[in-house]
Formats: structure tokens, sequence, C-alpha cells
């Protein structure tokens, strides 16, 4: 049985847990939340979608429901609020995940942990302290969501569908993270080394979708459709061992010098998690850019304890 047990029943949780439902990707969703009344409320009215996309069953859960799913999914604690940065949040989010995090391997030993509570990757970075053997099974959503606002934007740009664009933004899900372009690709053709683009059209592009959570915090409190939509093709491509390639967020071990931190670089996805590297390969900008990220978020880390 495909089972996915989701904490956190807020705008992100749900909206999760509808996207999955929608793609009828898993058998049972189970979501989770110290609120009560919300979960019992979200579960309801995720149940009345059903009949319109698949077969999905939706519960309202406990932990125990993590010891027959193949993905636990993080979305509970706070979220940015006007004016707030990712890294605001770690105080409070540190505290609150590192108790779902044990309860969660607590109930399965084998379950990949998909982290997508902010800052991600400091989360996903402390997840991996307190079960390194589990490295492969935990990664965050890291910038899956930033590169599919970047592709958007390339594709409005160049008017090419957004599918038929290759293109990651990388690092931090955060203020530091930077573009990928020596490897944005649309189709054969190589965005950077055709010149399509100019430098102050590429600033502009990325800027955009760098800043395009505070826009739309500022106009409706939450982001929560894009990352619902991306967490679920995350769960797809390890429930179906898609090995796509996404740029999640999960331990660095070596690769381009980094260790000791999580971020993201483009990964395989399959049914075993983390499935591996293509080879990637940054021009000496991007790698600085890239270590620069590293080292903001070795520095946020080691505020937390565990
Ligand atoms: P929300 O406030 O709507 O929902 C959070 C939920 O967590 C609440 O329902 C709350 O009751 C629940 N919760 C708190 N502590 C809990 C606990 N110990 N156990 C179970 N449930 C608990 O917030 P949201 O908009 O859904 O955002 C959730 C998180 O997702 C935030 O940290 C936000 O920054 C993050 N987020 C991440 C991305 C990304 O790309 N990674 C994108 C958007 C939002």
């Amino acid at each position: 049985m495909k089972k996915v047990t989701i904490i956190g029943a807020g705008m992100v949780g749900a909206t999760t847990a509808y996207s999955i439902i929608a793609k009828d990707t898993a058998e049972t969703v189970a979501l989770l939340d110290i609120n009560e009344k919300l979960v019992q409320a979200q579960v309801m009215d995720l149940q009345h979608s059903v009949p319109f996309f698949g077969s999905t069953q939706v519960k309202v859960g406990t932990y125990e429901d993590c010891r027959d799913s193949q993905i636990a999914i993080i979305c509970a604690g706070s979220a940015q609020k006007p004016g707030q940065n990712r890294l605001d949040l770690i105080q409070q989010n540190s505290t609150i995940i590192h108790d779902i995090i044990s309860k969660i391997f607590e109930q399965n030993n084998d379950i990949i942990l998909i982290i997508v509570t902010n800052p991600v990757d400091v989360l996903t970075y402390m997840a991996v302290k307190m079960f390194p053997e589990k490295k492969k099974h935990i990664m965050g959503t890291g910038t899956i969501l930033d590169s599919a606002r970047f592709r958007h934007l390339l594709g409005e740009k160049l008017n090419i569908n957004p599918r038929s664009i290759h293109a990651y933004i990388v690092g931090e899900h955060g203020n530091s993270e930077l573009p990928f372009w020596s490897t944005a690709m649309t189709g054969s053709m190589s965005i950077n080394e055709c010149r399509i683009l100019s430098e102050t059209e590429k600033e502009d592009l990325f800027y955009a979708a760098k800043n395009a959570a505070y826009t739309i915090i500022e106009g409706k409190q939450a982001t929560y459709y894009a990352i619902g939509a991306g967490t679920a093709h995350l769960v797809n491509a390890i429930l179906k061992n898609k090995r796509v390639i996404l740029p999640v967020s999960h331990l660095m071990e070596g690769e381009f010098g980094f260790q000791d931190v999580c971020l993201s670089i483009p990964a395989v996805i399959g049914s075993e998690g983390i499935a591996g590297h293509v080879c990637i390969q940054f021009s000496e900008k991007e790698l600085l850019q890239l270590r620069q990220s590293a080292e903001t978020l070795k520095q946020v880390a080691k505020e937390i304890s565990f």
C-alpha cells in the first residue's frame, strides 16, 4: 500500500495533501496536527474532493500511521510573517521539528522524510544530524519551488512551455540562493551560450523568482499552491521510483568541497530517496556564490542545539 503521513495540516500541509489526491499518487494520506479541530475540518474537506480525482483514502492520523507509510512530510511549525525571512524562523521551528522527527523514526526506521518547514535547509541538516545513517532518506524540498518559479518566469519571457525549460536555482532556499545559469537549457539550446537574454534581463528574472515569496506573503499571508504541487511531485517520484532530477536539499559529502551542510543541488530521486547525482559543472562565479550560500547555512546551523 502506498501511504503518506503529513505532519502539519495548515496551508502547506493541506495543499500538499490536496495535490497528492489530485495526482492519485498514494492510496492513503494521513494528516495530523496539534490543532485537532483544524485537522478534522481539513480532512473532511479533502475527502470531499476525492470523488473528482481518484480513490485516495484521507484520514486524521497519529504518529502510528508512520509505521506503514513510505513517506512522512513535515509541514508543521510557524510560517514567515510579512517582513520576516526564512532564517528568522529557526528558534521556534527547530524545537517543534526536533520532537516530530524523533516521533516519526520511532515508528518507522525505513521511512523517507521530506521536510518542508522553514528554514528548510537547516532543519534538514538537523534531521540528518539526529539520524546520520538515514541521510539518503532525508531531504528538504529545498529549491524545487524557487526553480519552478524560475522556469515559469523564463517560460513567460521566452514564450516557451516551462516544462521544456530545464533551469535550476541552487544553494539555500532563501536569500543566499543563486541561479545556475550555466546549465539553463530550453530544448537543446543553452540559454547562456546563445545569449538570448541580456545580463539585466537575467538579473531581473532571478530577482523576481527569488523574491516571489515575499510578494505573495505580502498579498495573502502564505504561499502554498506551488509548494504543495512540488511536494506532491517529489512524493510521486519516490513512490513510483521515477528517477527524476530535482534540486532537493540534502547532505553534502564532499561534493564541490562542501561537507557537513544541507543545501540544494540537482539530485536523482527514486524509491531509495536520494539516489545519486549527475555530473554538475558550475562556473567559477557560481561556485563562489554556492560557497557563500553554504557558509550562511553553516552559520545558522550553529544557532541550534540538538
Ligand atoms: P500554517 O500556520 O498554516 O500551518 C502550520 C501548522 O503546523 C498549524 O496548523 C499548526 O497547528 C501545526 N503545528 C504546529 N506545531 C505542531 C506540532 N508540534 N505537531 C503538529 N502540528 C503542528 O503554516 P503554513 O503556511 O502551512 O507553513 C508551514 C511551514 O511551511 C512554514 O514553516 C513555512 O515557512 C513553510 N513553507 C515552506 C516552503 C518551502 O518551499 N519549503 C514554502 C511555503 C511554506
